[in-house]
C-alpha cells in the first residue's frame, strides 16, 4: 500500500509552512510543480520548481480563474497507476503522474468575515483548488492530498519513515479530510449566498459553518465540542468581542445566546432591559428607567437561581449597572457596548467574562435554527414573531387596563424565550415568577406561582409577588385548571395564543374569576 512520491503539485493561498515543506520534499527527490504565486515563493527561496503552465502549455488566465483546470493536471491526479488503459492514456497524451497534492483554498470565509464587498467575495470562490482536491481525494489509492498546513509535519515524517512514500491508511485519512474541507467550503459559499439574498427557507440549504474554536469540552466534561460560526450577520455571542475573562464554555455560549436573544426583544430607545439566564431559561427579566433599576428588578424575581448566571443588557453597560452586577457571582455579561468605567469595574472580577456585540440583533429578522435528532437534523425558520405586531383580541367580559396590557405584552415577550411549557408571571415590567420546561402546563403554572411566593419571601415582603400580576402562557391552556391556578395566585389578567377546543370553558373560568384575557393567535413553543 506504499506509493512513492515522485512529483508534487503545490498550490496554496496561505503560504504558512510552505517553504519548509517544499524544501524537505525537494531534498527527498520530489519534483515540484506550482501555480503562479506559490511558484514565485518557492523560486524566491531558491527551490527548483516547474510552473503549471509549463505542464499544460496554457498560461494562467482570467485573473487566475483558470490555472490548473487542464487534463494534464487532472489526468495526472486521477489516473489509476496500475490500470493499463489509464497508463496508455497518460502515455498517449503526455500526462505525467502527480503523486502528492498540497492545496489550500482562496480565503473565501475570511473575506466574508472581514465584511468585504460582494465582488471580492465572489472572486474569492476557488474553482480549480476544490476540483484538484476532489480529484486527488477520489484517487487516494495512488495520490496523497493535503489541505491543511497542520498535516505537513505528519506527511514529512511518513516520507522519512518509508523512504519517500505514503501509506494507504494515511492517504485515506487525508482524503476524508479533503472532502470535509471542500464540503465546508461550499457550505460557506451557499450560506453566504443565501444570506445575501435574504433567503430564509430551510429547504435546499447546505448547512455548515467555519470552525471558530475547538472547546475544552461540551455540555458535560466527557463530551467533546467545537464552536462553529456561520456567515449570518447577527449581533450576538458568535460575533461578540470578549473584553475579559477566560474562554467561554459550551454551556456559557448556549446560555449567553439565550440571554441576548431575549434582551434584544426590548427596544433600547423605549426602555432599558436586563435578562438573567440560567440553563438557557430566563430566571429574571425586567425593564427600567436605567439598567441598574432593571437589573435590581430582574434579580428580585429569583435571586437564588441568578447566582452563577448570565446577564444580558439591551443598552451600553454603565458603571452603576456594572457595580450592581459584580456584587453577586456572575459567569458572563453581554451588552451592545460598555463604558470604560464599567469595564474597569468588571475587570476586578478576573473570571467574569464581558462581551460586547456592537449592537442588538433584530428580533424580526429571518434566520434558521437547527437541532439534531438521531440520524438527522431539523431546520426551521427562527421564531421572529413579536407580540407588538400581533392583533391582541380581548375574549373576556373585562378588558385589561393600560397597566395590565403593558405587563401582558411584557410577559408574552419573555414567554417566547422560556422553554415549554412556559408560564410567566409579570408585574410592573418585571417577571415575578417563571415556570419552565414542565411536561404539563398546570405544573408550570404552579411552579411559577410558587416561585413568585418565594421571591416575596426572599425580599421580605408579606405578599406573593404574583398578587396583582399578569400571566402569560406560551401555548393555549388546554383546560381551565392552569388559569384557575393563576387566578388563585393573584393574577388579574392573562395572555395566551388561544385556539384550544375548550377555549369556551377557559374563557368562562376567566370571566368567573374576574380575569381579563387576551388571545394573541401566535404560539411560542420553545423546546
Ligand atoms: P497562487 O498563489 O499559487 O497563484 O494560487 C494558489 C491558489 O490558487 C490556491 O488557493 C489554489 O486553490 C488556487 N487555484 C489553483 N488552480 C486554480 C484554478 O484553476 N482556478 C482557480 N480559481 N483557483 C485555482
Amino acid at each position: 500500500d506504499l506509493r512513492r512520491v515522485t512529483r508534487a503539485l503545490l498550490s496554496v493561498s496561505d503560504k504558512t509552512g510552505l517553504i519548509d515543506l517544499a524544501a524537505a520534499l525537494h531534498a527527498a527527490g520530489v519534483e515540484l510543480v506550482s501555480t503562479g504565486g506559490t511558484r514565485k515563493a518557492l523560486a524566491d527561496a531558491g527551490l527548483p520548481v516547474l510552473d503549471v503552465s509549463d505542464l499544460t502549455g496554457f498560461p494562467e488566465m482570467m485573473d487566475g480563474r483558470v490555472k490548473t483546470l487542464h487534463p494534464k493536471v487532472h489526468g495526472g491526479l486521477l489516473a489509476i497507476r496500475e490500470n493499463p488503459e489509464h497508463e496508455a492514456a497518460m502515455l498517449a497524451h503526455g500526462i505525467g503522474p502527480i503523486d502528492l497534492l498540497v492545496v489550500n483554498l482562496y480565503p473565501f470565509e475570511s473575506t466574508v468575515a472581514a465584511g468585504k464587498p460582494y465582488d471580492d467575495c465572489i472572486e474569492n470562490i476557488d474553482i480549480g483548488g476544490p476540483a484538484m482536491i476532489r480529484a486527488a481525494a477520489k484517487n487516494h489509492g495512488d495520490v496523497a492530498v493535503v489541505v491543511d498546513a497542520d498535516d505537513y509535519a505528519t506527511l514529512l515524517a511518513e516520507l522519512a519513515e518509508t523512504g519517500g512514500a505514503t501509506r494507504l491508511a494515511t492517504r485515506r485519512r487525508l482524503a476524508a479530510k479533503a472532502y470535509s474541507r471542500t464540503a465546508a467550503y461550499d457550505a460557506a459559499i451557499s450560506n453566504w449566498f443565501m444570506a445575501e439574498l435574504g433567503e430564509t427557507t430551510p429547504k435546499y440549504r447546505a448547512l455548515g459553518g467555519v470552525l471558530a474554536e475547538p472547546m475544552r469540552y461540551g455540555e458535560n466534561p466527557h463530551q467533546a465540542a467545537a464552536f462553529y460560526r456561520t456567515p449570518e450577520k447577527r449581533a450576538g455571542v458568535a460575533t461578540a468581542r470578549q473584553l475579559q475573562g477566560k474562554q467561554l464554555s459550551y454551556n456559557n455560549i448556549n446560555d449567553t445566546d439565550a440571554a441576548f436573544e431575549c434582551v434584544a426583544e426590548f427596544d433600547p430607545a423605549r426602555t432599558a432591559a436586563v435578562v438573567i439566564v440560567k440553563h438557557a431559561n430566563p430566571c429574571g427579566v425586567a425593564e427600567g428607567a436605567t439598567l441598574a433599576e432593571a437589573y435590581a428588578k430582574a434579580l428580585r424575581c429569583d435571586p437564588v437561581s441568578a447566582f452563577g448566571g448570565i446577564v444580558a443588557l439591551n443598552r451600553r453597560l454603565d458603571a452603576e449597572a456594572a457595580r450592581a452586577i459584580v456584587e453577586i457571582f456572575t459567569e458572563v455579561i453581554i451588552a451592545p457596548e460598555a463604558d470604560d468605567e464599567a469595564v474597569a469595574l468588571v475587570a476586578a472580577k478576573k473570571n467574569l467574562r464581558l462581551l460586547v456585540t456592537g449592537g442588538l440583533p433584530d428580533p424580526r429578522a429571518p434566520g434558521l435554527t437547527l437541532r439534531t435528532v438521531a440520524g438527522g437534523f431539523l431546520a426551521q425558520s427562527r421564531d421572529n414573531a413579536v407580540v407588538d405586531d400581533m392583533d391582541l383580541r380581548v375574549v373576556t367580559k373585562r378588558a385589561p387596563d393600560a397597566r395590565e396590557l403593558a405587563d401582558l405584552r411584557f410577559a408574552f415577550r419573555v414567554a417566547k424565550h422560556v422553554k415549554s411549557n412556559a408560564i410567566v408571571y409579570a408585574r410592573d415590567g418585571a417577571t415575578v415568577g417563571v415556570g419552565a420546561g414542565q411536561m404539563s402546563r398546570v405544573d408550570s403554572s404552579r411552579i411559577a406561582a410558587w416561585k413568585a411566593g418565594e421571591a416575596a419571601r426572599e425580599a421580605g415582603l408579606p405578599e406573593s409577588l404574583a398578587k396583582g400580576s399578569v400571566v402569560a402562557s406560551d401555548a393555549f391552556f388546554p383546560f381551565a385548571d392552569g388559569l384557575i391556578a393563576a387566578a388563585a395566585a393573584g393574577a388579574t389578567a392573562v395572555i395566551q395564543p388561544g385556539g384550544s377546543m375548550r377555549d369556551a370553558d377557559v374563557i368562562a373560568a376567566a370571566d368567573e374569576a374576574g380575569l381579563a384575557m387576551v388571545f394573541t393567535g401566535h404560539r411560542h413553543f420553545r423546546h
